[in-house]
């Protein structure tokens, strides 16, 4: 694995559960700048490995190193902290409160370091406005005053990358950001992640291979928990064990 460019970085990355190993020395190298897909079939180990980089899991061997830092024994709102951010899912956000509110929660959330704190009091927009900015960014401006629980289920996903933005990530990782979405949402929400991809790095795990295909600039695929291939779109899916595995091979 090079570090080169890259601002995340896994090496023998394993997890165990039991006997059963569902992550099994994998090694990952994120490119600063783009979008990278984590795919593969049912099983692969994708989650997994997903929660590993996040540091929501552990892992039984192996060190993740993000933007120069060992982060191998961080917690997860540390590393949050240092702008490794994965999306919130959709039960984090507050059904009850406004779109709003949920920004202006995440913002204050954001603020929870002292190097974030004095950050804040530094700047002019005020915490409304800079809430009322991140929800236009992502097609929300409108409904600002909406419940949360009143918002469809595209824009519920709209509004958690919004507050996924307020902890200002240097890393966003989203865990199937189309699931369950009608093909009226997924194109707005993969153009909405596209937007904000820019000056920032990407880590999805996606189903929808067509959206890989257009969205990702790199794609590590998974099978029983190891590696099997990573390139671009074009390499990787016109490579036989790749074929293969999808067919369950
Ligand atoms: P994917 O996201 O690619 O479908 P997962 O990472 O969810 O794959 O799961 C990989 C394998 O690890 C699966 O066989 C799953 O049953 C197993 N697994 C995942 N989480 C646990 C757990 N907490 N305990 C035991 N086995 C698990």
């Amino acid at each position: 694995t090079t570090t080169g460019d890259s601002v995340l970085v896994a090496r023998g990355l394993s997890k165990r559960f039991g006997g059963f190993m569902a992550v099994n020395n994998v090694d990952l190298s994120i490119r600063r700048g783009s979008i990278h897909a984590l795919i593969g079939p049912n099983g692969a180990g994708k989650t997994t490995c997903f929660n590993l980089l996040t540091k929501t899991l552990s892992p039984t061997s192996g060190t993740i190193d993000f933007d120069g830092h060992d982060i191998t024994q961080m917690r997860a709102a540390d590393v949050a902290r240092m702008g490794l951010v994965r999306s919130f899912q959709i039960s984090a956000t507050f059904p009850h409160m406004t779109a709003l509110e949920n920004v202006r929660v995440a913002l204050q959330s954001s603020y929870g370091s002292t190097y974030r704190f004095w950050n804040s009091l530094k700047r002019v927009e005020p915490l409304n406005e800079r809430a009322m900015h991140l929800l236009e960014r992502v097609g929300l401006a409108n409904m600002a005053k909406v419940e949360a629980a009143d918002l469809s289920y595209g824009k519920k996903r709209a509004l958690e990358i919004a507050t996924t933005l307020a902890m200002e990530p240097k890393v966003m990782l989203l865990d199937e950001p189309t699931a369950g979405m009608g093909h009226e949402d997924i194109e707005p929400i993969t153009e909405l992640i596209r937007e904000t991809a820019k000056g920032r790095t990407v880590v999805i795990v996606e189903h929808n291979l067509s959206i890989v295909a257009t969205l990702c600039d790199r794609i590590t695929v998974l099978q029983h928990g190891e590696v099997l291939t990573e390139g671009t779109y074009a390499e990787v899916s016109s490579d036989e064990r790749v074929i293969s595995a999808y067919m369950g091979g």
